[in-house]
């Protein structure tokens, strides 16, 4: 793997015959208490030594992930849109940075279905953003919950229920993360980088994998497939992506005392 391209906004790496471009939606912040113990309480402050923080509380970039290659140009998770906190929204213009539009996005797979990776599908005129993907997938499990959510009209006649082993391009595959979301979906690219979704939300979690978060829907759930996918990742000499990771949202995975470690891609 190279990388391509680096902006602000986005970064642009090479794998094989894809592209995966990196886009970044923004950065918000969430309360300390957002982490939680693998008790389900809240963490004490000498448990947040290594958190990475901003103004007192957690940092949370917020992600998407362009794949593009010969069977067509695949974006996983769309953003928050309008639709949730200030300083998001920002997909437009990483992918105008990137050199492509939302004219080129061929299919949409969603990680989930919660507000800050579905919010993007649809323009402020209540339209697809993205009118030429013509299939946007997800989980079996969140098709109910996709349909029930405000907006999201437009984007129901592309439908395509998402299952472990489908394959939403060439070269992507999916894999089953459930926890944070019933139906939590993670991608193999090129069976070489994991593009894990909600695995994590905050750098302490690779130190201390077993801290969840107060919006997984299982914690338990969510907690055995963050150590599971980093195990395997691991093991297997992947690379890492995810929607929430700190700058640029791609890396490597390594083993560092009872935890891991997060080593971002850099140039040469
Ligand atoms: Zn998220």
């Amino acid at each position: 793997m190279r990388i391509v391209r680096a902006g602000k906004l986005s970064v642009e790496v090479e794998l094989g015959a894809l592209r995966v471009i990196m886009l970044t939606d923004g950065e918000t912040i969430m309360p300390l208490d957002a982490l939680l113990g693998p008790d389900g309480m809240m963490l004490r402050e000498s448990d947040l030594v290594g958190a990475d923080l901003k103004d007192g509380e957690l940092r949370l970039p917020v992600r998407a992930f362009l794949v593009r290659g010969p069977g067509g140009c695949l974006l996983i998770d769309t953003g928050a849109g309008r639709a949730w906190h200030k300083g998001l929204g920002r997909l437009g213009a990483a992918m105008a940075e990137a050199g492509t539009g939302a004219q080129a996005v061929t299919q949409i797979a969603l990680s989930h279905t919660h507000i800050d990776h579905v919010s993007g599908l649809i323009g402020e005129d209540g339209g697809l953003a993205f009118p030429n993907a013509m299939r946007v997938f997800v989980a079996t499990e969140e098709i109910a919950t996709f349909r029930a959510l405000p907006r999201m009209g437009a984007a129901v006649m592309r439908l395509m229920p998402l299952e472990q082993g489908d394959g939403p391009i060439l070269g992507v595959t999916a894999i089953n993360a459930p926890g944070h979301s019933p139906g939590h979906m993670a991608f193999l690219v090129e069976g070489r980088l994991l593009i894990w979704g909600d695995l994590v939300h905050n750098a302490l979690q690779f130190a201390r994998p077993e801290i969840g978060w107060k919006y997984d829907d299982d914690l338990a759930l969510a907690r055995a497939s963050r150590l599971a996918l980093m195990e395997q990742a691991t093991e297997s000499g992947w690379l890492i992506a995810g929607a929430h990771l700190p700058g640029p949202g791609i890396g490597r995975i390594e083993r560092a005392g009872a935890g891991y470690s997060f080593h971002p891609v850099t140039r040469g």
